[in-house]
């Protein structure tokens, strides 16, 4: 015999999407320069052309370590 479920089911979370971009540090021409970029990009609606700016605004190095 089956019997039917008789508790409740935790509701299912889907993960929010939230968009985290990186934020172009203060005086910083690589990030003036990916900002601007990334600006085009998104007008231009091309998906790709932000994310790559994205990651290369996380990725190259600044001299004084900081991080946005
Ligand atoms: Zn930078």
């Amino acid at each position: 015999m089956t019997s039917p479920t008789d508790y409740e089911t935790a509701p299912v979370e889907l993960p929010m999407r939230v968009t985290l971009e990186p934020v172009p540090v203060e005086g910083c021409d690589v990030c003036a320069e990916l900002d601007k970029q990334r600006s085009h990009h998104r007008l231009t609606r091309d998906g790709s052309g932000v994310t790559a700016c994205n990651v290369e605004m996380r990725s190259h190095p600044h001299a004084d370590g900081k991080r946005p």
